[in-house]
C-alpha cells in the first residue's frame, strides 16, 4: 500500500492555486500534506490533517471525493486525478496511533453536547482543546451518530469510530453518557440548572420521511434509516423493493444483498439515481437492479403498485394514465431521506424550529435561545459528514467566544 500511496503522491503537480483544496468543503491543505509526506514528515502531515479536520480518518473513507478534492484535481481533466482519499487515509490512520496526548488543563467551565455524530464530536474535540469540561449526551448506546448507525461496516469500519472514541474523547477526558436522550428524563433546562455554561445541539435528522400512501403501515414495510440501525433484526425475505435511489438507499440495498436478499430493485421517481456515481456503480456490481420514473401509489402485502411518470423540464412529474403495475416483493424499504425529531424543541423554552422542524440558528450556530448552539443536519437538513464538521468548527469558536464573554462579565 505504501508504494501505491507514494506513486499517487508523486503524481501531484503541487499547483500554485490548488483546485483540489478549493473543492474540499473543509479546505484541507492537500498540496502541503503531500509535500510533507514526500519529505518523510508523516507526523507533521498527520498533525496538520487532524488539526484542520478532527474526522480526517472518517472523511478519507466516506467523503464524495469524486465531486470534491479528486473531482477538482487538474490531472482529472485528461486522465486520473491524484487519489488524495487514499493518501489521506494512509497518513491519518498511521498518525492516529501516535495520538496519545491526555487532557488539557481544565478552565473550570462545563459544556454539554447533545448528540455524538460528526457535529457533536467536532465541537467536543475543539472545546476540550481549550480546556472546557465536556460531557456528551447520546441517545444510543455508542458514539458516532449516522457514522455508526447508518453507514454500513463495509464502507466505514466501526473500529475507526472506536479509535476516535478512545483517542479523542476518552484520552482527552471528555465524558460520554450513552443511552441518554435529552428531552425526556433529562431536559436542557436541567443542564442549565447544573451549571453547563453552554449547550450544543447536534441531534441530526432521524425521523424517516414518509410517502403518505395506502399500505405504508403494513408489516412488510420498513424505513431505511431504521433498517440500517440494526439490519440483523429484520426478516426481509428473498425479494425486496427499495423506494428511493439516493446514497442512503444504496447503503440499504447493498446491506440487504449482503444479508442474503436474492433480488433487490431500487425504484426512482426520476430518470437518474440521486446517489453518487461510485455508490450507484457498486450497487450495480453487487446485483442491485434499478427502475426509473416510477411513482409508488399503493403498498400491498405482496409488493408495490407503481405508476409510470413523465419527467417535465421544470422538474415536475406527469402521471401516465393506465400504467399502474404491481411489482411483487416480500418486503419494502422506504428510503427517501429524513427530517428532525421534535423532542428538544418541544421540551425547551425559546428554542425555535423552522417549518421543516430544523433548528433556527445563524451561521455561527447561535439558536433562538442564548447559550444554546447548534450545527450539522439538525440545522441544515440531511447533508454530509464533511459539511457537518466544517460548520461545527465555526460554531465551536463561537461557543468559546460566548463562554469567554460570560467569564469576563463575572471577573
Ligand atoms: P448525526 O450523525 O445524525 O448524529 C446525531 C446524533 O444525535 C445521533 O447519535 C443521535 O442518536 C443523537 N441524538 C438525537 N437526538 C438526541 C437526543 N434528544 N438526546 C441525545 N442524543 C440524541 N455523508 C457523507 O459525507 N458520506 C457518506 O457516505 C454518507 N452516507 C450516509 C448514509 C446514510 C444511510 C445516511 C442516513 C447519511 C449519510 N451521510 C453521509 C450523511 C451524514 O452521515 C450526515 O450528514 C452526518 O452524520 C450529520 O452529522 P450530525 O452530527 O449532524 O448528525
Amino acid at each position: 500500500m505504501a508504494l501505491y500511496v507514494m506513486d499517487e503522491a508523486n503524481r501531484c503537480l503541487q499547483c500554485k492555486v490548488p483546485q483540489c483544496q478549493k473543492g474540499c468543503p473543509i479546505s484541507t491543505n492537500i498540496p502541503l500534506a503531500i509535500k510533507l509526506l514526500k519529505e518523510n514528515k508523516l507526523d507533521e502531515a498527520g498533525k496538520m490533517l487532524f488539526e484542520n479536520n478532527p474526522l480526517t480518518t472518517v472523511c478519507s473513507l466516506v467523503c464524495n471525493h469524486e465531486n470534491q478534492c479528486e473531482g477538482h484535481c487538474v490531472l482529472g481533466r485528461k486522465g486520473a486525478p491524484v487519489h488524495f482519499s487514499t493518501i489521506e487515509n494512509y497518513i491519518s490512520t498511521t498518525y492516529a496511533n501516535k495520538m496519545t496526548e491526555g487532557p488539557k488543563p481544565s478552565n473550570g467551565m462545563r459544556v454539554a453536547i447533545i448528540g455524538s455524530g460528526p457535529a457533536g464530536i467536532t465541537i467536543a474535540i475543539i472545546l476540550a482543546r481549550y480546556g472546557y469540561q465536556v460531557t456528551i449526551f447520546e441517545g444510543k448506546d455508542k458514539i458516532g451518530g449516522v457514522l455508526r448507525y447508518g453507514i454500513p461496516e463495509f464502507r466505514l469500519p466501526k473500529s475507526v469510530l472506536d479509535d476516535i472514541e478512545y483517542r479523542h474523547l476518552e484520552l482527552k477526558g471528555i465524558k460520554v453518557r450513552p443511552n441518554t436522550l435529552i428531552g425526556s428524563a433529562i431536559t436542557i433546562e436541567d443542564l442549565f440548572r447544573d451549571g453547563y455554561k453552554s449547550i450544543f445541539v447536534g441531534t441530526g435528522v432521524w425521523n424517516p420521511n414518509t410517502l403518505h400512501i395506502k399500505g405504508e403501515t403494513f408489516g412488510n414495510v420498513h424505513f431505511g434509516i431504521n433498517y440500517l440501525n440494526n439490519p440483523d433484526s429484520y426478516k426481509l425475505g428473498e425479494r425486496v423493493i427499495v423506494i428511493g435511489a439516493g446514497n442512503a438507499a444504496m447503503d440499504v440495498a447493498r446491506t440487504a444483498i449482503r444479508k442474503g436478499v436474492r433480488r433487490l430493485t431500487c425504484f426512482s421517481i426520476t430518470k437518474e439515481v440521486a446517489a453518487s456515481q461510485y455508490e450507484f456503480s457498486y450497487a450495480t456490481l453487487e446485483g442491485v437492479e434499478f427502475e426509473y420514473n416510477k411513482r409508488p401509489v399503493e403498498i400491498k402485502d405482496n409488493g408495490v403498485i407503481f405508476r409510470d411518470v413523465i419527467e417535465n423540464e421544470d422538474g415536475s412529474f406527469t402521471d401516465v394514465d393506465g400504467s399502474d403495475t404491481l411489482y411483487e416483493s416480500d418486503s419494502v424499504i422506504i428510503s427517501i431521506s429524513q427530517g428532525p425529531m421534535t423532542r428538544l424543541v418541544n421540551s425547551t423554552k425559546g428554542l425555535n424550529a423552522n417549518k421543516r422542524g430544523l433548528l433556527e440558528a445563524d451561521e455561527t450556530g447561535h439558536t433562538s435561545r442564548p447559550g444554546i448552539f447548534a450545527s450539522g443536519d439538525v440545522v441544515n437538513g440531511a447533508r454530509t459528514v464533511v459539511e457537518a464538521v466544517a460548520h461545527s468548527k465555526i460554531v465551536a469558536e463561537s461557543m468559546h467566544e460566548y463562554m469567554q464573554s460570560l467569564k469576563d462579565s463575572t471577573d
